[in-house]
């Protein structure tokens, strides 16, 4: 029972005539009805509801958003097999607990998107595929449910392409391995088998083969339980076919009792019922309607050449299959012998051979029968753009997938030479075409994909200026550290992160610890920014600091009879200029508060904490980032890697602390080691110099000023107590200009 008939002679879907559609959304176009579907779902569950079953339907035959989001609502499970199968059914609202999983070939990332949805059950097909399901769901510390798809080597008289429970078919397990494949998945902690499960092919005719595929079945559950094994449901798969033309498959009232009589009569103990139709729901539920573009007249026969073929419909190509063809509008006129083909250039492009048919071109004819199998197997082969999907319900239609434009055809691809491009279409990829030039282009594309091609060209354009632009950088150094330093003044832009990710490597690029840039404000004044080499920017470098003032300094940007003042995202430095490449930092106060650092624990001059089993004294201080300072009797033997690391990541500094090991030398001179965060042991670290230093001013240890030996270099550092910025001295070091530029 469909509902696609004729009124006064014109074919209508539900209540609405197929020829306004066509007016809407054109030819070729399949045209879905609502009622049938709804229809054919009910009847297909009513003839199971008196036993437990579940109906998983196949996804494949045909997986429209529109339609499977009608079966989840009506309560239909779904069997899949493959990842794209399951976004769509998970897009179209179905529980995932409703979910089969079908297929030979389960990839590993189709595994654990299962997996992580929470599907119902995975039919198995093989040993390896049994071993690699376990491995996913220990990894993802879950528990997979199973079900062994065994091949009964049952021959149903169907195509040979549509058979696949023939021994000989790459399908299922031999029946005669599953009992050792279900021990098997017994010795697996990762799986749990709850099922077992068969397919013996499609547009199958009658009920025999399934009632020999369900006995099969039937004597495997019972020698499992002879072994203890015991399961919860029996998968029959789907298959059962539909009148094309005049075939007769059995009732669904004669199929759904032969298999719940079966199960009754020959399983060891109550098993579920699963079953998993795709064709019998969805087949009758669609028409394909072409328009005849030629009557084409030859020695031997008549063609009526359509605008659908192959692409649009493949059963006839593939299997030789028989769909009736009806016409759109009946007329008295003289039927002739046709054979109805496609554009597509193969000989195998038909939809019908020998039909009696009265149409002229222009006519419109409707396929029957293709909702399953049809639009699902459509392919894009002679650039053909796929048909539009209408669906009809009463006396509303509604376009449920729009017709593929050009633009859709080469969406995804990428064009290697844009001259040949550009030389052959007469096109200008910065799109400057006068009048005359643009009113040709959009004659010969349309003005929808002349504009898609522009935006694509201009977006391509814009990335090779940008592969192509040099940019000028300083590399500069101080105390160990290596800078490099965009003058933002002189036709450098920012780096993005990729940037200065792909920059900072030394093996990809130039090599630096930090990228600084600088940009006039005003004279002397100078906005100040530092990224560390993750692309990350941090509030303040010392060294990095005195790096920039030998840059200006060198470049004549500044009064070096002044202070020059540098704006970081949270405060002004200031440099003084001691000598040629020599420069005094203020590097502000020292902050002791927890809450500058942050530190969980209350503000003490020291702290103490246990690690690696001993206990630790440390100072805490932010000199605009945090320091830990530990004193130590000699810096070659502290523990930097391990107590600084420990430190540097303790719960006690929830956004970590660079840490600073300190050997006092005498009252102006100390040694120290840095773990910095993020980077780990450093050569140089000028705000860890200073934090160290007030330390030992602080503690009495050391007077103002402080030399302080790290392993890149010497700093000297200037604080005169509480409540006085500290003043951070050193050089700094040009190493050479250059330019960086990504070639093609
Ligand atoms: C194709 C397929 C189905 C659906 O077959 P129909 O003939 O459309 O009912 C069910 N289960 C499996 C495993 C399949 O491969």
């Amino acid at each position: 029972m469909d509902y696609f008939l004729y009124k006064d002679d014109e074919l209508y879907v539900e209540e609405v005539a197929v020829s306004d559609i066509v007016k809407q959304y054109g030819t070729p176009c399949y045209i879905y009805s609502q009622h049938t579907l709804e229809r054919h779902w009910h009847a297909v569950s009513e003839v199971f509801a008196k036993e437990p079953h579940r109906i998983c339907y196949a996804v494949k035959a045909n997986g429209n958003l529109a339609l499977l989001k009608i079966l989840a609502d009506l309560g239909a499970g779904f069997d899949i097999v493959s990842g794209g199968e399951l976004a769509r059914v998970l897009m179209a609202g179905a529980d995932p607990k409703k979910v089969v999983f079908s297929g030979v070939g389960k990839t590993t990332a189709e595994i654990k998107q299962a997996l992580s949805a929470g599907i119902a059950v995975f039919n198995v097909e093989s040993i390896p595929e049994v071993q690699r399901i376990n491995d996913v769901a220990l990894l993802m510390g879950k528990i997979a449910s199973v079900a062994v798809r065994i091949n009964p080597d049952i021959k149903a008289d169907t195509h040979p392409y549509i058979s696949t429970g023939l021994a000989s078919n790459k399908f299922g397990i031999d029946k005669n391995e599953v009992i050792g494949v279900y021990k098997i998945i017994q010795q697996l902690p990762g799986l749990k088998a709850v099922g077992i499960a068969c397919h013996i092919g499609s547009q199958i005719l009658e009920v025999a083969p399934f009632i020999e595929a369900l006995n099969c079945v039937l004597q495997l559950v019972t020698l499992l339980k002879t072994q203890g094994i015991i399961l919860q449901h029996v998968d029959i798969g789907g298959g059962l076919g539909v009148c094309y033309d005049t075939e007769t498959p059995p009732s669904l009232r004669s199929y759904a009792d032969a298999l719940l009589d079966t199960l009754k009569q020959h399983a060891p103990y109550p098993l579920e019922l699963w079953l998993e139709p795709g064709r019998v729901i969805v087949a009758n539920t669609a028409i394909l309607v072409a328009k005849v573009e030629y009557l084409k007249e030859t020695a031997s026969k008549t063609f009526a050449i359509l605008d659908a073929g192959m692409t649009d419909l493949m059963r006839p190509a593939l299997y030789d299959a028989h769909h009736k063809i009806i016409p759109v509008k009946k007329t008295a006129n003289k039927e002739v012998l046709l054979d109805l083909v496609g554009p597509v250039c193969e000989s195998s492009d038909f939809l019908g051979k020998a039909r009696l048919l009265a149409v002229q071109a222009g006519d419109l004819i409707a396929v029957r029968t293709v909702g399953a199998y049809g639009f699902s197997m459509s392919s894009q082969y002679n650039a053909r753009g796929r048909a539009a999907e209408v669906l009809v319900h009463k006396d509303k239609m509604t376009l449920i997938r729009r017709r593929e434009t050009t633009a859709d055809l080469l969406a995804h691809e990428i064009i290697i030479s844009d001259r040949n491009v550009a030389k052959n279409l007469a096109l200008k990829v910065d799109g400057s075409h006068n009048a005359d030039e643009k009113a040709k282009l959009v004659e010969v594309f349309g003005c929808n994909f002349f504009q898609w091609l522009m935006s694509k060209l201009c977006r391509r354009k814009e990335t090779l200026e940008k592969k192509n632009e040099k940019k000028p950088f300083v590399k500069m150094q101080a105390l160990g550290n290596d800078f490099v330093l965009l003058d933002l003044d002189e036709n450098a832009r920012v780096w993005t992160k990729e940037e200065i990710k792909h920059y900072s490597n030394r093996y990809t690029g130039i090599g630096f610890d930090q990228l600084l840039t600088v940009k006039k404000q005003h004279d002397n004044q100078f906005d100040y920014h530092i990224y560390n080499a993750d692309g990350g920017e941090v509030e303040q470098c010392g060294n990095g600091a005195r790096a920039v003032a030998l840059y200006l300094c060198r470049k004549n940007k500044v009064d070096t009879t002044k202070d020059i003042h540098l704006q970081t995202c949270n405060r002004v430095m200031t440099i003084q200029l001691l000598g040629e490449d020599r420069f005094k930092v203020n590097m502000g106060s020292p902050d002791f508060s927890p809450q500058a650092l942050p530190l969980e624990m209350p503000e003490q001059s020291s702290y103490e904490i246990v690690l690696e089993g001993e206990i630790h004294r440390f100072a805490a201080l932010s000199m605009g980032n945090p320091h830990a300072v530990l004193q130590v009797p000699a810096v070659e033997d502290a523990p930097v890697a391990t107590v600084g690391k420990s430190l540097c990541l303790h719960s006690h500094f929830p956004r970590q602390t660079n840490v600073g090991f300190m050997q006092i030398i005498n009252e102006h001179q100390l040694a120290l080691r840095v773990y910095e965060r993020g980077v780990g042991e450093t050569l140089a670290c000028g705000s860890g110099a200073c934090a160290a230093a007030v330390i030992a001013i602080r503690d009495g240890y050391c007077r103002s000023p402080v030399r302080v030996q790290l392993p890149g270099g010497e700093l000297i550092i200037h604080w005169l107590g509480p409540n006085e910025t500290v003043w951070m001295e050193g050089d700094a070091h040009c190493v050479y200009e250059g330019l960086v530029c990504e070639e093609e």
